[in-house]
């Protein structure tokens, strides 16, 4: 038995049931950042439903305004409950989120101009109306898309947004390096200690493997290895 996400992916029915409490947390803890708690399209907090599509986390009655927009532009879902998640929704929101989102969305429109959301419980046409006008109007929509937001992020706070091609450059781009950041976790830059001596030992069994000869050893780490007494 397979599911399948809103964004067309195809999974397990059981690897997805198993991943159900872990996917709740991480929901828990994006929508616990502080662009991600106030709706998206409104001033409530907090943020109980997600547009997927989107990549936003919305309030329960601006979920109701995404349904209005027609699921071409947004596939909503509930944080709450027993839905069940699927990892291509969770990397969504997790590449996205509501600050991002806001910058797509509203970063292009005129010098000047205050874009301001809704306030909480607002009347549903005027929540459609700002949803209609940045989503399929697209009225206020950064020139540059996605790829001039990022790079305005790391202008603002270089270490802060440090995207995982940048950090993976930084380093030297090897596949210990790789898989930490893939899995998304904290990355560290190169000169950081524990990163460097986890390389210091690996070239160490590498070398000891290949090319060691105590007689001849060139390697800096040649006196520890050689008074091991191997090779
Ligand atoms: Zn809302």
């Amino acid at each position: 038995m397979t599911t399948r996400s809103k964004l067309g992916g195809v999974y397990p029915t059981s690897t997805i049931q198993a991943m159900d409490k872990e996917a709740h947390q991480t929901l828990k803890q994006l929508r616990s950042l502080p662009g991600n708690k106030e709706c998206a399209e409104c001033k409530t907090s907090p943020s109980t439903w997600a547009s997927v599509t989107l990549g936003v986390f919305v309030c329960m009655d601006c979920a109701q305004v995404h349904r209005n927009l027609g699921a071409h532009i947004s596939k909503v879902k509930s944080c709450m409950g027993t839905y069940l998640w699927c990892p291509d929704e969770l990397e969504r929101m997790k590449e996205i989120g509501n600050a991002r989102a806001w910058a797509l969305y509203t970063g292009g429109a005129p010098p000047g101009t205050t874009i301001d959301k809704p306030v909480s419980g607002a009347a549903f046409e005027v929540r459609d109306r700002f949803a209609r006008d940045k989503y399929e109007a697209q009225k206020w929509m950064h020139p540059g898309g996605m790829a001039a937001v990022l790079a305005e992020e790391r202008i603002r706070s270089p270490s802060a947004s440090a995207s995982a091609p940048r950090v993976l450059k930084k380093n030297g781009g090897c596949a210990k390096t790789q898989r930490k950041s893939a899995a998304g976790r904290a990355v560290k830059g190169a000169s950081d200690a524990p990163w460097a001596a986890g390389h210091r030992m690996a070239a160490r069994r590498w070398h000891r493997r290949r090319y060691h000869d105590a007689a001849t050893c060139t390697f800096a780490g040649r006196r520890r290895l050689g008074n091991s007494g191997v090779g």
